[in-house]
């Protein structure tokens, strides 16, 4: 292969090609990258000028950019997933609109039969606050039960899948009763402006958490690729926060700021909920209020280079839930 003259990065090209599992029969895989921190930085020099900054400086120019929106430098910067997920995940992941996308297609090729099961661990009961979400796990023999009525009737659907195409009907309509567990897979590719607002939204402990494992593992591998704008994105986003006039209030009321610094207002001063709505906050405004000024632990999305695994590997796995002639 010839040498290449493009920026690269040794970080990233160690997991270049490598499978990183995810749930129990997905993956992501990092396929390609163009660009690193320095591009964006490149990218910005354009707009700003000859010898407005130096090189050195590119973490300063990263972290401002991200801190004030300036976004169409990391634009410059792109990443190519190839990833497998179950069909309702996919159905979330595909309404980031602003990633070109191709999926394996059940119309053209065989669907592999294999339907994702959460673990016990991840099996609970509907939150009573967030009609969205998950609360605590279930009781073990709800667990038992479920995976017997799921085993049933995934054996059903794949049994008429299979007999469907034994039978030559089109592959179009064969796979239509095919649960939404069922894994498809698609490539991917995104730039890091958009990815960071896909990760944003996805490794949030408010998106579903099956969707969160992809999101954990492809923010490891942005780490890689551009690991000053993700350190940035970790400071300024996934642990920093927008506030709105009436939080900024609250904390005016607290605190006191001039030229050479902040002061607390007084030693040791509290506002109950009645103030903060005083300050024009809603009652849920206040509750997220005071949620966003727990103490909250950083995130490290460093990979596991163990889990790392070939594409041949994945792919045999893939081709054997394929029915037919690979049964
Ligand atoms: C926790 C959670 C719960 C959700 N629940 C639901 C739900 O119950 N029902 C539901 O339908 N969806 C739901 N969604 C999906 C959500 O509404 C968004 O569709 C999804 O997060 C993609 O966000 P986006 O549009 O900002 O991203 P992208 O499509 O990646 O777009 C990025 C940005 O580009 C701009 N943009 C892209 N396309 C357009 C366009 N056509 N017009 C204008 N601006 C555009 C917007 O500024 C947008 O923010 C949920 C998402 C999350 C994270």
């Amino acid at each position: 292969m010839a040498e290449t003259k493009r920026l690269t990065v040794p970080a990233a090209e160690e997991i270049l090609g490598g499978y990183f599992p995810v749930l129990d029969h997905g993956f992501v895989s990092l396929v390609d990258y163009m660009g690193s921190d320095e591009s964006i930085e490149h990218a910005a020099r354009v707009s700003y000028g000859y010898g407005t900054r130096k090189r050195s400086m590119t973490r300063g120019l990263v972290r401002y950019l991200r801190r004030h929106r300036h976004t169409t430098p990391s634009e410059m910067v792109e990443l190519k997933f190839h990833c497998a997920m179950p069909m309702f995940v996919a159905r979330q992941w595909i309404r980031h609109r602003t990633a070109s996308v191709n999926e394996y297609s059940g119309r053209y090729s065989l669907m592999p039969l294999l339907f994702y099961t959460p673990e016990g661990e991840n099996f609970a009961v509907q939150s009573a606050s967030n009609r969205q979400g998950r609360a605590d796990e279930t009781s073990p023999e709800l667990y038992r039960e479920t995976i017997e009525r799921w085993e049933a009737a995934r054996h059903s659907a794949a049994d008429t899948y299979r007999w469907l195409v034994g039978e030559e009907v089109a592959r179009e309509l064969a796979r239509i009763e095919l649960p939404l567990s069922t894994y498809t897979q698609w490539y991917w590719k995104i730039d890091l402006h958009n990815l960071f607002h896909f990760l944003t939204l996805r490794v949030d402990p408010h998106a579903q958490w099956e969707i969160q494992q992809y999101g954990n593992v492809m923010a490891g591998m942005l780490k890689r690729v551009a690991p000053i704008s993700y350190e940035a994105w970790i400071d300024y986003e996934v642990c920093g926060t927008h506030m709105s006039h009436g939080e900024l209030e609250v904390l005016r009321d607290l605190l006191e700021s001039d030229s050479d610094g902040v002061t607390s207002r007084a030693e040791s001063k509290r506002l109950e909920m009645d103030e903060l709505k005083a300050h024009g906050l809603s009652p849920r405004e206040a509750r997220e209020l005071i949620e966003k000024l727990k103490p909250a632990e950083v995130p490290d999305f460093e990979l596991d280079l163990k889990q790392m695994q070939s594409p041949e590997e994945f792919e045999a796995r893939m081709r054997e839930a394929v029915p037919g002639e690979f049964e």
